[in-house]
């Protein structure tokens, strides 16, 4: 792994809850560990295979003049966002200090610091009412408008009879390979976000919908909360999402079971 450092550039902006913090300039300082594949520009030697980070210590100095937050937990958030947004990194820490907070005691600083990083993830997306293909194809296009989110890979349509015993129309299901710095909490908001501009009821338990998407693997992690399992509990009992998932990532190893999805096809059939 290889990395860019950045350490303590200071830039003096109005960020802060006290009114006068929003009127009179103080600094805040940024550091700044970038995950980037800087392999090849080492071996050649060619500044264009590599990060400016002049560019990057310019877009940060300008993102943190240009706005004028309350929290520096919003200003750092949003700094790494713009960051990741903007440059083919593919993770980055970020620390702002506040060295002048307005608390009468001696302090050196208060900071925050932030952690995205890219991961893979697959998700499986299904329909059974309404224009089943058309709803599935607009919700792949919100997941590709969204710049946390990158379309990676996206499986054929397969048909396919309702499950669990509720349903009664034909569903089509696909899967999808996305590259996302999105928390597992914050994509399955967001995929909430677009079931609902889907019109998706989730009043009945299995039952017919406009869309469904669940998230089958979020890259090696294992996660299990009240509000998600991860890899998908049941997602190997269920042909409508390893074919698809077949299709686009065969080889790809199931963390918990330690077995490539080509392996759980085989055992389904
Ligand atoms: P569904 O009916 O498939 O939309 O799922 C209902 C609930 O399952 C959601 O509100 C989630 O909180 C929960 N859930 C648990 N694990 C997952 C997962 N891997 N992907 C999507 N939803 C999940």
């Amino acid at each position: 792994m290889t990395k860019i450092d950045i350490h303590n550039l200071t830039v003096t902006a109005k960020h802060g809850v006290f009114d006068k913090e929003k009127v009179n300039p103080q600094p805040f300082v940024f550091d700044c560990s970038i995950d980037y594949d800087f392999e090849k520009a080492a071996a050649s030697d060619d500044l264009a295979l590599t990060l400016d980070y002049g560019n990057i210590m310019q877009d940060i100095t300008d993102f943190c003049r240009n706005n004028c937050f309350d929290l520096i937990e919003t200003l750092c958030y949003k700094t790494a966002q713009m960051l990741m947004d903007k440059y083919p990194i593919n993770g980055i820490s970020l620390t702002v200090k506040k060295p002048q907070a307005p608390v009468d005691l001696p302090f050196e600083n208060v900071s925050v610091s932030v952690s995205l990083a890219r991961k893979d993830v697959y998700l499986s997306l299904g329909s059974n009412l309404g224009e089943r293909q058309e709803v599935l194809n607009n919700a792949i296009n919100q997941l590709a408008e969204n710049k946390a989110v990158k379309v990676l890979k996206v499986s054929s349509p397969y048909e396919n009879p309702p499950y669990g015993g509720v349903a009664q129309y034909p569903f089509i299901n696909m899967a999808v390979k996305i590259s996302t710095y999105l928390s597992p909490d914050a994509l399955l908001d967001f995929l909430h976000a677009i079931e609902a501009k889907a019109h998706r009821n989730r009043e009945v338990r299995w039952g017919d919908r406009t869309l469904d998407i669940d998230i089958i693997f979020y890259g090696d992690m294992i996660i299990d909360t009240d509000r998600l399992t991860i890899p998908h509990a049941d997602y190997h009992n269920r042909d409508f999402v390893l074919i698809p998932m077949g299709e686009i990532a065969p080889n790809f190893v199931c963390p918990l079971k330690r077995k490539r999805i080509s392996e759980l096809l085989k055992e389904y059939s």
